[in-house]
């Protein structure tokens, strides 16, 4: 796998590196690694922790 230049689904910027899955906060695409930790792992967390709770723990 080779870092290719792509423009990130949630900022939209242009940028060259590996990419990263953005679910769940967009389906298709590819995002730039700072909105991988700062946007879509944190939407993440905050899916599982909502579905620990649904789950009563
Ligand atoms: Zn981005």
């Amino acid at each position: 796998m080779s870092e290719t230049k792509f423009k990130c689904c949630i900022c939209g910027k242009d940028v060259t590196e590996y990419g990263n899955d953005p679910w769940p906060i967009k389906e298709e695409g590819r995002c730039c690694s700072y909105c991988n930790w700062t946007v879509v792992l944190k939407e993440r967390n905050r899916l599982s922790k909502l579905n620990r709770e649904k789950n009563g723990n």
